[in-house]
C-alpha cells in the first residue's frame, strides 16, 4: 500500500503548506539538527490518529500548531494530509486511493477526515487496523522506542506482534460479540 504523499499545513514547524511526494522505495529524510526531520513522523503518526499529546513531545494537542518564530507570527491551525494508494484493499475501505486528513485549531476543535467525509478518530483506527500501518505498529519506530518495545511485558510485546500479524481485528470482534 503505497504512500503517496503528505501535506503539511501549520504543524509544528511548517507554517506554510508542504507537500511531501514518496517514490517507490525508500524515502529518506536528511537535514541538520532542529530542522523538523522528527516533526515529519509526527505529522504521519498525528493524522493517523496518534492521541498522545505527550508523544509528540507537546503538552496539550494544540501544541502542534505552528507558534511563530521570529519573522512569524503563531497560527490558529495545524493540518496534515496523507494520502495511500490502496489498490491492494490493504486499508479497510474499498476506496483505491484513500486520503486522510487531520486538523486542530487553537479553539480545540479538532476533525479528521477520510477521502473529505467527516469521521470520528475511531474511524480513523479502524481504517489502519490490521493494515501494518497503525499507530502502534512497528512502521514508525522512533527514538528510544526498539529499547521500549524490548523491555516491554510480555503482554504487551504480544500485542505488538499480533498487529504485525493482523489478528487484533478479529480478538476485537470476538470481545464485542462475548459482552454482547
Ligand atoms: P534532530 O536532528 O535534533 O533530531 P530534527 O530535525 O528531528 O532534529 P525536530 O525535532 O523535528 O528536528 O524539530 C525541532 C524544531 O521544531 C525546533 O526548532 C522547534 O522549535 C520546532 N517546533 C516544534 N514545535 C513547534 C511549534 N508548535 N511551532 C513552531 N516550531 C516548532
Ligand atoms: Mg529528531
Amino acid at each position: 500500500m503505497p504512500l503517496v504523499s503528505l501535506t503539511i499545513n501549520g504543524f509544528k514547524s511548517f507554517p506554510d503548506k508542504i507537500k511531501i511526494n514518496f517514490n517507490p522505495g525508500m524515502t529518506g529524510i536528511v537535514g541538520p539538527n532542529g530542522s523538523g526531520k522528527s516533526n515529519v513522523t509526527e505529522a504521519i503518526r498525528w493524522v493517523m490518529g496518534e492521541s498522545s499529546a505527550r508523544s509528540l513531545r507537546g503538552d496539550s494537542m494544540q501544541d502542534v500548531i505552528f507558534g511563530g518564530s521570529e519573522l512569524r507570527a503563531p497560527l490558529n491551525r495545524a493540518e496534515v494530509t496523507l494520502l495511500f494508494d490502496n489498490q491492494s484493499k490493504q486499508l479497510k475501505t474499498d476506496a483505491t486511493s484513500v486520503e486522510v486528513t487531520r486538523r486542530v485549531f487553537r479553539n480545540g476543535d479538532s476533525d479528521f477526515q477520510i477521502n473529505k467525509k467527516d469521521v470520528r478518530l475511531k474511524d480513523i483506527h479502524q481504517l489502519f487496523m490490521d493494515s501494518g500501518l497503525s499507530r502502534d505498529s512497528f512502521s514508525i519506530i522512533s527514538q528510544g522506542r526498539v529499547e521500549q518495545i524490548f523491555n516491554s511485558r510480555p503482554e504487551n510485546r504480544r500485542s505488538i506482534i499480533e498487529e504485525a500479524a493482523g489478528v487484533l481485528h478479529f480478538k476485537q470482534q470476538k470481545q464485542s460479540a462475548q459482552t454482547q
